[in-house]
């Protein structure tokens, strides 16, 4: 299943056609790839690519063999290389080692110095990470999905100095919808909803692109059988706020200019996008206790709202556009 990616998920710059499985920036020259589940595109070209591949392949048959020969790799040499620290990582999170996982990760980000193709890495973090929550599930382990996410994706967006948290979590969203679609889940019943649910706020939120944002809500309401004249029956709460905001999405932005389309996902970056992290959070819990809408209503400049016009106050806030339609974007 591919993305579909409009502009630069990392800096808002035009993107060429696509080539060879991956967008290029024309901006800031970083590839984007169309299929977000490659674990090992890293890998692609490179003089050790059947070496590493072979040994990720381990993986299904022999996985401490997989370390053992990984491990020789990466102490052959003094200072072990980013596909080094990525392949072993790769590794790790087959044991069930997801600590030592992150770990390379983030020895593997301190050797990079070329970012041009840090969308391949984010995509075998990413297919890693679904890869570990399916295990810890399967195994009735405790693991925090959303802290360890955002660890990684905030040394991702340091190290690089670009926002990266909301693409972490749409890949992820990505990784597990193909998942799920081909029937790799059908032992898990649960975790596909399980995890929806839970990194739903943070797509919400980080999505910098709301027409991508908009995408996943689509394909959710689907997956999660929403019908709006029987979701409260349905007890589906949670996917008629996502159906709400869509809607005030497309609605109020039918008219937009590309330009503006690209003022709000540059303005949008992982630090000011906190904000926005609280209002979904309290919206999604107003679903159940509407008492919370006037607190948002109010800190939205809204008085006695109901859940469509919180949405509404929410989805101008993040779109930048004032209730009397002045583009806000443009002053930000
Ligand atoms: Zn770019």
């Amino acid at each position: 299943m591919a993305f579909t990616i409009r502009l630069c998920p990392f800096c808002g710059g035009a993107i060429t056609s696509e080539e060879s499985g991956y967008y290029l920036c024309e901006e800031c020259g970083k590839r984007s790839y169309r299929s977000r589940i490659y674990s090992k595109v890293f890998l692609q070209g490179k003089p050790y690519e059947a070496q590493y591949s072979s040994i990720i392949d381990l993986l299904d048959v022999n996985p401490d063999k997989a370390l053992a020969q990984i491990n020789e790799v990466v102490e052959s040499v003094e200072e072990p290389d980013t596909d080094m620290l990525y392949t072993r990582a790769t590794v790790y999170t087959a044991l069930g080692e997801e600590g030592k996982a992150l770990i390379d990760w983030k020895k593997g980000l301190e050797a990079m110095s070329d970012f041009r193709n840090i969308d391949a890495y984010i995509l075998s973090v990413c297919r890693n990470i679904m890869d570990t929550i399916i295990l810890k599930e399967r195994e009735f382990l405790d693991f925090s999905p959303l802290e360890y996410i955002d660890n990684i994706a905030t040394e991702f967006s340091l190290k690089t100095e670009v926002p990266c948290r909301g693409l972490f979590y749409l890949t992820l969203y990505r990784d597990f919808r193909t998942a799920y679609q081909s029937g790799k889940l059908d032992k898990d019943e649960d975790v596909y909803d399980t995890t929806i649910v839970r990194i739903l706020p943070k797509i919400l939120a980080y999505g910098r692109d709301y027409r991508m944002v908009i995408d996943a809500i689509d394909e959710m309401l689907e997956d999660f059988h929403y019908n709006p004249d029987t979701y409260i029956d349905d007890d589906n709460l949670v996917m008629h706020l996502c159906y709400l905001l869509k809607g005030q999405y497309e609605a109020l932005s039918e008219n937009f200019s590309d330009e503006h389309i690209i003022r709000i996902f540059r303005h949008w970056n992982d630090e000011n996008m906190f904000e926005l992290e609280y209002y979904v959070d309290e919206l999604l819990k107003s679903v159940r206790d509407p008492s919370i809408l006037q607190k948002i209503g109010g800190l939205l400049g809204r008085e006695n709202v109901n859940l469509a016009e919180a949405v509404e106050a929410y989805a101008r806030k993040f779109l930048m556009i004032a209730d009397d339609g002045t583009d806000l974007s443009k002053e930000a």
